[in-house]
Order: C-alpha cells, then structure tokens, then sequence
C-alpha cells in the first residue's frame, strides 16, 4: 500500500501519518518525487488502515490496489535507481557487461580469463567460487580460496568481482571478499538468504528462479529491499519451458515487464538461458534491445576443458566479437556500451 502526501505539507503534519502508521506495527519508507512524498507501508497492513489513512488531513490519496512489492515498485519509486558496484554504476544510460568463468578453477586460470574481460571491455568479473550444482557429485567451488583469488583477480586487473553466495551463514564470508553477492535462481526462493543478503550492504544480484512468475520474482527483491539493503539488481536468465533446443528458454518479455514495474535495474544473462555459446551473441544482442542495462555472460580461457558450463561460454576471442557486436545496438537504444578498459 501506498500513501500519497503532498510535497508541501508540513513536516509535523508527515510525521504524524508516519508515527501512526508507525503505532499500528508497521513501518514506512517514504521516497520523494517533485511534487509529492510517496510513503510505502511495510508489511501486512489491518483492513481499515486505508480508511484510517485517508481520514487524515496530511494524506492526498492512498492506493489501495498498488503491488503487494511496495519498495520494489516504480509506483513507490518512478525514477529508475542506479547502483554502483566498485566504481561502476549499473541502471544509467551506460549498458554495463560482467563476464567471466561459471566457477573460479584455478588461480592462473581465473587471472586469464580476468584479462580477457579487460581486453574485450567487460566492465566486471564474474566467478563462482559456491556452486549450487544440480548433482552433489559435480564440482562444487573452491568455497574461500576461490574467493581469495577473486580478490587477487582485482587487485590485479582493477575490475570489481562478483560472486554467489549460497546460504546464510556465508553471507559475511563472501561479502567480505566480494563488490556484488549474486544470489542464482536455484536460491531466488531461499528467503532466509534473501533477509541475510538484505541485512547487509554490499550490492546483489538476484537471478529469476527457473520456473518463478515475474511477481515471484518481485516479491523475492522486496525481501532485500525489506531488510534495508537498496542496492538490488534483477537478472533474466531464462527459465524452464518444454523447448529442448535451448537450455532454458530467454523470457525477453521480462526485460520490458520488470522495467515497467520496478525502479531497480535489470541484466539478462543470454548464457544460461541458452546453454551453447553460439547462441549467446544473439540473446546479448536482444536483451540490450529489450532494454536491459546490462548483460551477465559466462567466458573461459579453454571452454571445452571448463569444470561447469562449458558449452555455453565464449571463448575469449568470442568474447570481444560480442562485444563488438553490441556497440551499434546499444547506440540504436540511445545508450552508450561502457568498455572501460579495452
Ligand atoms: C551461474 O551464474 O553460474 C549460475 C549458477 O547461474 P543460475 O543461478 O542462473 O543458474
Ligand atoms: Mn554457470
């Protein structure tokens, strides 16, 4: 729910709606545009709160029938937020790219792959070093010492790292080593992760869960934003559909939906939704189209010998031809591609 206050009203007369709102058990996150302060109301509000709120003088309009995700929702906030990760910011007019490795391997092999990002202009590296793997006996991650190597991998190349963190007793662990925490979409439902990745100020990435709504999806970043951490972006990476061509199936329809309903920015990941990195290019290409503010793709020095995902990363010559590719498509959308340091 919603409550509309006029920008003009006094502070006394706001700070009444809010103590009230504050008196019946819950709380309030106010955002304020040009004309008007929008007040959120956090959590699950009684029957007659909306009348009770209307009743007061300070109170223009309270929108009764706004999305059950009120801090995520464009209605609470209408301009887009941006959020820095190292000294990137992703959600502005520049299309930012995070590449690298599905999982952090080895150290020589993560500082290769780091270079290729560099060389090809990524703006971030990606790796894994907790892998929720779908069979127990498949690689799992080097766990922290992958993580000390992330660090060194920026140290060296001054790229920013991002990295997944797979349950909540690792939330300080990773974010100690960590720029972003990216929670992936076997966990997008794990909300004791989501409060824990809330509770604490790095930024995250959430990727939709293979088979969650869009509304799923919203709800689940409202747990983040609940928990008082606002630097939250969404990843479209496909989801599970009875196509077997493709690894998943890109919801491309997500990228303009979650913009219109959320102020928080959006990537697409074109490598897990398509499973082979021939395809990958394309999806890249369709996903700055869509409008997204960024991409998500996974590159190995040596795909074919990679421990996970192999098939659908690029090559690091691959790499630079996407990028390549996606200059004049990022122009058409009136943005720029940001290649910092290639
Ligand atoms: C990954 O990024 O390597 C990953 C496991 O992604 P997802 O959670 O989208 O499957
Ligand atoms: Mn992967």
């Amino acid at each position: 729910m919603i409550a509309v206050i006029d920008r003009q009203c006094s502070l006394r007369a706001k700070a009444e709606v809010v103590r009230f709102v504050e008196g019946v058990g819950l709380r309030v996150q106010v955002s304020e545009t040009e004309t008007e302060s929008l007040l959120a109301i956090i959590g699950s509000p009684p029957a007659d709160l909306a009348d009770r709120l209307e009743a007061m003088p300070a109170v223009q309009e309270v929108r009764r029938d706004s999305p059950p995700y009120a801090l995520v929702s464009r209605e609470h906030r209408p301009e887009p937020s941006r959020v820095r990760v190292g000294n990137v910011q992703i959600g502005g007019n520049e299309i930012v790219v995070i590449a690298g490795p599905c999982a952090v391997e080895s150290r020589d092999g993560l500082l290769e792959a780091a270079r290729a990002v560099v060389d090809g202009g990524g703006a971030l590296l990606r790796g894994g070093a907790f892998k929720p793997r779908t069979s127990p006996y498949s690689f799992q991650g080097l766990g922290e010492a992958g993580l000390a190597m992330l660090a060194e991998a920026r140290e060296i190349t001054g790229l920013a790292v991002v990295t997944e963190v797979v349950a909540p007793e690792d939330v300080e662990l990773v974010a100690s080593y960590a720029d972003m925490l990216q929670i992936g979409a076997r966990n997008m439902h794990n909300y004791r992760l989501l409060s824990a990745v809330g509770e604490q100020s790095k930024p995250v990435l959430l990727k939709r869960g293979l088979m969650a709504t869009i509304e799923e999806l919203l709800l689940a970043a409202e747990y983040v934003l609940s928990a008082g951490n606002p630097r939250l972006i969404l990843c479209e990476r496909g989801i599970r559909t009875f196509e077997r061509a493709t690894r998943n199936t890109l919801d491309i329809c997500a990228v303009p939906l979650l913009k219109e309903a959320t102020h928080l920015p959006v990537l697409v990941d074109p490598s897990h939704a398509a499973g082979r990195r021939e395809l990958v290019p394309a999806l890249a290409r369709a996903g700055i189209a869509a409008g997204a503010d960024g991409l998500i793709v996974e590159m190995h020095p040596d795909p074919d010998r990679a421990f996970s995902d192999g098939r659908q990363s690029l090559t690091p010559a691959g790499f630079k031809s996407m990028m390549d590719g996606l200059e004049a498509i990022s122009e058409a959308m009136g943005r720029k591609l940001l290649r910092p340091q290639s």
